[in-house]
């Protein structure tokens, strides 16, 4: 862990990809980190396909994009082509980014800071925080379950294995349906296990109709309602394992009988939904303040908002957030007031943000050159 870093941008998406862009463009030592296979992983496992893309810009606002290149054009073009520009920009540009690597924590050091990742530690001076809105929630059990896939990237990784979908809602669906997509193409009859904590699964028509289909066409399923995660452990060959019970029964004197399923986690999906970023800033130690009544005109009373500088600074020194990670709203802190500050979860704010962000890490960062003499 030798190398140190100006800057580590976390996530892809349009604000950490500006930031990237103008990090390399004002000469800081910079890395951005997604955890998903390419950068706008989180558009585009969010986006229906085909959606349009529009540059929309609040009313009330008047600075143009101050990311030209980076900016939807005024035309909209789906969703596929606008990633697919995106993407040519980031190959072009050069931009330093590793995929596939998660966000974890940030740790203080006597110099700086650390970026705990799934990969380990980073060094660097500053970080931005560009994760959007949406955080997909972790399995809670006794011991570590961190191994559990939350997405599929490729389906073909579970053909030949009994695989255990969790979730009961679309999300989950859609990957059981590409998974037996998959292992019907392959002639593979290991069946996929869809457990679900309630006893009732709970997906729309058309998703059913999909699932219905695959069933029909030899797709081996198993479904597992009321099986609840309990346990992540390291069998005696050292594989991590998820242990799910499938039954459970109490006694009046205390006593327990359950079935148990163990399932190696590099063959579990978890799809159990995803959430606002709180918890982060929790693990994380920046602080929030809740809204009391009559406050907030955006969030609702009792919401927790994050505190932000006016130039997107935490109250944890040197920690940036920016883009969705901080919409629809936050509190400002400025000149010893605190405000509710409204901030529309759009493409023009991520880039925005990212962009008042860098400037004002540049200008702590960056030293004015000498005046001549
Ligand atoms: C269906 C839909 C349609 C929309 N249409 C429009 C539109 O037409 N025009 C418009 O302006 N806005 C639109 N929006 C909103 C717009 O997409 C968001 O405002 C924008 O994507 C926010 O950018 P971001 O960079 O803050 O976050 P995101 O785009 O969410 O990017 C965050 C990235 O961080 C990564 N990440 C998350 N957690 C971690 C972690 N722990 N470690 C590493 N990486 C991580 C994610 O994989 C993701 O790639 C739409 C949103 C939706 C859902």
């Amino acid at each position: 862990m030798n190398k140190s870093y100006d800057v580590v941008i976390v996530g892809g998406g349009p604000a950490g990809v500006a930031a990237a862009y103008l990090c390399h463009k004002c000469g800081l030592d910079y890395l951005l980190i997604e955890q998903g296979k390419t950068v706008f992983q989180g558009i585009s496992d969010t986006y229906p396909e085909g959606k349009n893309v529009y540059p929309s810009k609040p009313k009330e606002n008047p600075e143009p994009f101050l990311v030209e290149e980076l900016r939807p054009p005024d035309k909209p073009v789906t969703v596929e082509k606008y990633i697919q520009y995106v993407q040519h920009f980031v190959q072009h540009e050069n931009l330093n980014v590793r995929t596939e690597l998660q966000f974890e924590d940030i740790r203080d050091e006597r110099d700086g800071l650390s970026v705990l990742t799934s990969e380990g530690p980073i060094r660097t001076r500053k970080v931005i925080l560009a994760f959007g809105s949406s955080v997909p929630k972790e399995l809670s059990v006794y011991g570590d379950a961190k191994m559990v896939a939350k997405r599929v990237e490729d389906p073909k990784k579970y053909v030949g294995v009994r695989t255990l979908v969790i979730g009961g809602g679309n999300s989950a669906a859609d990957v059981i349906i590409s998974i037996l997509r998959e292992k019907r193409e392959a002639n593979d009859h290991q069946p996929v296990y869809w457990a679900h904590i309630s006893e009732k699964f709970d997906v729309n028509k058309e998703t059913a109709q999909r699932l219905g289909e695959e069933i029909l066409l030899g797709g081996n399923i198993r479904l597992l309602p009321g099986a609840i995660p309990r346990i992540g452990e390291v069998d005696e060959e050292g594989v991590d394992r998820l242990v799910i019970r499938i039954n459970e029964m109490r006694q009046p004197d205390g006593i327990e009988f359950y079935n148990s399923m163990s399932f190696p986690m590099k063959n579990v999906i978890a799809c159990i939904g995803s959430q606002g970023p709180l918890p982060i800033y929790d693990k994380i130690g920046v602080q929030t303040i809740a809204c009391a009544e009559g406050v907030c005109q955006v969030a609702k009373e009792g919401d927790r908002l994050i505190l932000l500088t006016s130039e997107f600074e935490s109250t944890r020194k040197g920690v940036y957030v920016v883009g969705g990670a901080i919409s629809p709203s936050y509190m400002r802190i400025s000149a010893g007031s605190i405000q509710e500050e409204r901030h529309p979860n759009l493409i023009y704010t991520a880039i925005n943000d990212a962009s008042h962000v860098v400037d004002s890490i540049r200008k702590k960062l960056v030293p004015p050159a000498a005046p001549a003499v």
